[in-house]
């Protein structure tokens, strides 16, 4: 079988994923990091610790692929078998390393720990592997050969499985795998468009076989797009990557809000301070999320004025001068009350700019005319007030607010003066 040398399998091993008792992180990490080096994951595993279960699945992604990561199931104690397993699949025994045993004597020495002799165990690998160094904890992992593929073992906990990664394993396919490939990427951040109608509008872009390649994926009502370019030299992937980047920004001028910084809130946060422009919230339905997300940014107390959450009739009376007969009128959801909520919380704080919203969340309060998912959006910018209202699918409560307030994030965003 002629394998693709850049195509790879990841396996996440440990009973404890199995029965839904922990999540897997760590295949997408890995998945992630080997992107970088233009490696493409084509397959994901999760498997018990179980010896013959798991020597068979190195073996046979051994034989699919040249690259086969695995994490988990490296711990001192019997019921990890990782090593066993790779042993088995390469048809040799485990061999215990003397020097990564005095490693780990050295490791609990330091820690003023009496050394459980069981941990012996996680100095034993199958004979001929390359051993990879934990350096934040007592696992070391290694590398095997199995047929004409590589099995690498990663520890399981999260945080040493991703440094072993990166100190000690992707140096190493770097050097060994480079096939003399280049890579190079790029990354936008778009706003106010479906995935869908990204696909549409990126047309051939999108085919699995361009390069530079594209990926796409929605997150909170924003679209992250990858861009990954390979060529033999470096300046030639990264000159592939410039014609396509240039071309993304002129098709997608209106919905291109970042090309490094992937939260809406922090671009505009960082351009209201930028500008001195002073804002003020007033929200119904998203319960303050708004407030929240921008105060997330660094500075902001600069021009975030105070945030309104105002859900009774009453309160927006009260505290934002709605009038009483407008919502009596036109009911607490529409463009007439948000707009005078808006109106009202520029009036009160003297921001230059305000944003209200108001909407029904769900699951309850819905009607024909008003269903769940409705959001109405009020904006006043310089006095100027404007609204618009917009009909979120209606998923769940919290899905909802978080629609309604990153398109809250959103108007604001394309409101900016210029
Ligand atoms: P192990 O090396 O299998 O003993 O795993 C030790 C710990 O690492 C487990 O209890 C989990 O908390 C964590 N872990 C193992 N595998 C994964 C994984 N694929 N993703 C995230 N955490 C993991
Ligand atoms: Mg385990």
């Amino acid at each position: 079988m002629i394998r693709d040398p850049r195509k790879a399998a990841v396996i996440a091993i440990g009973d404890e994923l199995l029965e839904g008792r922990h999540a897997d992180t760590n295949s997408g990490m890995i998945s992630r990091r080997l992107a970088d080096l233009g490696i493409e994951v084509v397959e994901f595993r999760v498997i018990g610790d179980d010896r013959a279960r798991l020597a068979a699945a190195f073996y046979e992604l051994c034989e699919k692929y040249p690259m086969v990561f695995a994490s988990g199931g490296l711990g001192p104690t019997l019921d990890d078998v990782t090593r066993e397993a790779a042993a088995d699949a390469a048809g040799v025994k485990l061999v215990r390393d003397e020097s990564v045993v005095a490693e780990l004597r050295e490791w609990f020495a330091r820690r003023k720990r009496d050394f459980p002799e069981s941990n012996v165990r996680q100095a034993e690998f199958p004979d001929g592997a390359q051993v990879m160094r934990n350096h934040n904890g007592t696992a070391p992992g290694f590398r095997t050969w199995i047929g004409g593929g590589v099995l690498a073992v990663l520890p399981g906990p999260p945080r040493e499985c991703e440094t072993m990664l990166e100190r000690e394993l992707l140096p190493w396919i770097s050097a060994t795998c480079g096939h003399g490939e280049c890579f190079a990427r790029a990354s936008f951040h778009l706003v106010g468009l479906a995935e869908s109608a990204f696909g549409d509008r990126a047309g051939d872009w999108m085919d699995r076989s361009a390069n530079p390649r594209m990926g796409v994926t929605a997150h909170q009502g924003t679209l992250r797009v990858s861009l990954r370019a390979r060529a033999g030299t470096q300046a030639g992937a990264e000159a592939l990557i410039a014609a396509r980047a240039e071309a993304f920004r002129e098709r997608f001028a209106a919905e291109l809000f970042s090309e490094d910084e992937p939260r809406l809130a922090f671009v505009l946060g960082r351009e209201l301070i930028r500008r001195k422009l002073t804002l003020t919230t007033a929200e119904s339905c998203t319960g303050g999320l708004v407030a929240e997300l921008l105060t997330e940014v660094p500075g902001i107390s600069a021009v975030f004025r105070e945030g309104f959450v105002t859900y009774s009739n009453e309160a927006k009376t009260a505290r934002l001068g709605v009038a009483r007969e407008l919502l009596e009128r036109h009911g607490a959801v529409s463009c007439e009350v948000v707009e005078a909520m808006a109106r009202g919380a520029a009036a009160a704080t003297g921001a230059r700019l305000a944003i209200a919203v108001s909407g029904i969340a769900g699951p309850d309060g819905g009607t024909a005319e008003k269903p769940v998912g409705l959001v109405c959006f009020g904006l006043s910018v310089d006095g100027v007030v404007t609204s618009r209202e917009t009909r979120f699918p209606p998923v769940d409560r919290a899905t909802v607010r978080l629609f309604a307030a990153n398109a809250a994030l959103e108007l604001l965003w394309r409101a900016l003066p210029d």
